[in-house]
Parts: structure tokens; C-alpha cells; sequence
């Protein structure tokens, strides 16, 4: 596999399995723009990992803020050939005590900010007629989870999103499929009770918790030459959590 001369944007890439990615095609020669939330330490930390990159904050679930994410890309290192739509948040709760507020937000940074990325990737992508996105969702998109509703819902519209956007850019070389990993150790989970980890790996049949490089191995193969014929899917990398 090699990306070289190719630009990759990576959201959510401060941090967790978008820092892995990005390394890891990084390492595969791509140019990288990493995006993130608001915290510059750890985006800087993403940057030293990786040999030709821009760090560039940006609330992905902003239009307005996307676009300025897409031109910085564009004046940096050209039009982007792979867009990773990584960044997610979680606000969990049981159903009836879960505010309109949470709903929305998580709604809008998993959902809406990948949508946003991808109408603003595919203008260019259709013109060079190829481009390579990969949408991560999650495990629970598929089982369900008590207590993330909000998240399960936008994980699920994030395949539904996939599948759309696979159908809709295919004529013009552009593939759209989604990784959704299932118990991965970051951030996202460290805060997680140990009681709940426990209870958790006991639905892993591998027997242990993934690593960010798990899902940057298989984001970089949906992303490479090799992968051309594979568009719309959804490729778990769970341990065998859901078969
Ligand atoms: P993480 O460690 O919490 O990192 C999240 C990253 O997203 C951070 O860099 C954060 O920026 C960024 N971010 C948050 N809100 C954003 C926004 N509005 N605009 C742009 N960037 C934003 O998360 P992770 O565990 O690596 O998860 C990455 C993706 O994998 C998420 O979509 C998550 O849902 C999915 N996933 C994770 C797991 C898991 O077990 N960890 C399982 C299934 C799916 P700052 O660093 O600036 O805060």
C-alpha cells in the first residue's frame, strides 16, 4: 500500500483511533490534515507522529467551519483524495432522563459533520473521478446499546449515510464504506467503570480490547488501490463482538 502525493483529512484526528489513522497513512506517504476539537496538545502530539502535516481546529457538526477545514486542506496540499470521517462524541443516558440538547449535539457531530465532510470531499473527489471515504461508526449501530441511544442513532444514520453516499458518488470512482469497531481502548472508553469493561470483555470472543491501530489497519486498506472494487460496506473491527 502507498499514498503517495495523495491528501488524506482525518476529523476527530486529535486524539484516540483518528491520531492512529492518521499515522498510519502517514506512514503509507499521505499528506494528513488533522482536525480536532479544541484540545492544540494533543493535535500537536498527532502532528510530531506523522511526516507532512497541518493540524486545523474545526467543530465538524459547523458548515461553515468545514469549509474553512476543506480550503486550508486545498491551499496546504491540494484537494483531498481520502476523507475519514472519524470525530464523535458520546453523551449517554437512559432514554427518559436524556435531554433534547444531548440528543441533538451527539446527532450533529457524528451525523451531521460527516455529512457536511462529504458533500464538501465529493465536488473535487467527482472531478478527479476517484476519492476514498471511510465513515467511522460503531459496533452498537448494529446491537444496539442501553443508554446511548443518541449515539446508537447516529452511528446507525452514519451507515445509512454510507450507503447512500456509496450509491450516489460510485459512477465517478469514489468509494464510501465504514469501519465500525467495537471495544476500543481511548479516551472514548478509559472513563468507562471497571465493572463495565469487565462486563464488556466478556462479549469479546478474542478475549481482549482493541487498539486504535486495529481500526487504522483496516481504514488504510478500505482507503488503498487493493480495496477499488469494495464500496458501501460496513467491515466490523470488534474481536468478534458482533458476528
Ligand atoms: P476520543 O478519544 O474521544 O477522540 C475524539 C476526537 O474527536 C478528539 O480528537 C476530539 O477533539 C474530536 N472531536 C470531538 N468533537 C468534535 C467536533 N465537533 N469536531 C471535530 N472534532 C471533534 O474518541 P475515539 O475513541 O478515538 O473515537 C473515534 C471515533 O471512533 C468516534 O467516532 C467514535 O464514536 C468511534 N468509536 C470508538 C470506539 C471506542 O471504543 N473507542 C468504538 C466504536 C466507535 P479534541 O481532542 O480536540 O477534543
Amino acid at each position: 500500500m502507498s499514498f503517495k502525493g495523495k491528501t488524506a483529512i482525518v476529523t476527530g484526528a486529535g486524539r484516540g483511533i483518528g491520531r492512529a489513522i492518521c499515522a498510519r497513512l502517514s506512514a503509507l506517504g499521505a499528506n494528513v490534515v488533522i482536525n480536532y476539537a479544541g484540545n492544540d496538545a494533543e493535535a500537536e502530539k498527532t502532528r510530531a507522529l506523522c511526516e507532512s502535516a497541518a493540524t486545523v481546529k474545526a467543530d465538524v457538526s459547523d458548515e461553515a467551519e468545514c469549509k474553512r477545514l476543506f480550503s486550508i486542506c486545498e491551499e496546504r496540499f491540494g484537494a483531498a483524495d481520502i476523507l475519514i470521517n472519524n470525530a464523535g462524541i458520546t453523551k449517554d443516558g437512559l432514554i427518559m432522563r436524556m435531554s433534547e440538547a444531548d440528543f441533538e449535539r451527539v446527532l450533529d457531530v457524528n451525523l451531521k459533520g460527516a455529512f457536511n465532510c462529504v458533500k464538501l470531499a465529493a465536488r473535487p473527489m467527482m472531478k478527479a473521478r476517484y476519492g476514498r471515504i471511510v465513515n467511522i461508526a460503531s459496533v452498537v449501530a448494529m446491537s444496539g446499546n442501553v443508554g446511548q441511544a443518541n449515539y446508537v442513532a447516529s452511528k446507525a444514520g452514519l451507515i445509512g449515510l454510507t450507503k447512500a453516499s456509496a450509491l450516489e458518488l460510485a459512477s465517478r470512482g469514489i468509494t464510501v464504506n465504514a469501519v465500525a469497531p467495537g471495544f476500543i481502548e481511548t479516551d472514548m472508553t478509559a472513563s468507562l467503570s471497571e465493572d463495565v469493561k469487565a462486563g464488556m470483555l466478556t462479549r469479546v470472543p478474542l478475549g481482549y480490547f482493541g487498539k486504535p491501530d486495529d481500526v487504522a489497519e483496516a481504514v488504510a486498506f478500505l482507503c488503498s488501490d487493493g480495496a477499488g472494487y469494495i464500496t458501501g460496506q460496513v467491515i466490523g473491527v470488534n474481536g468478534g463482538m458482533y458476528v
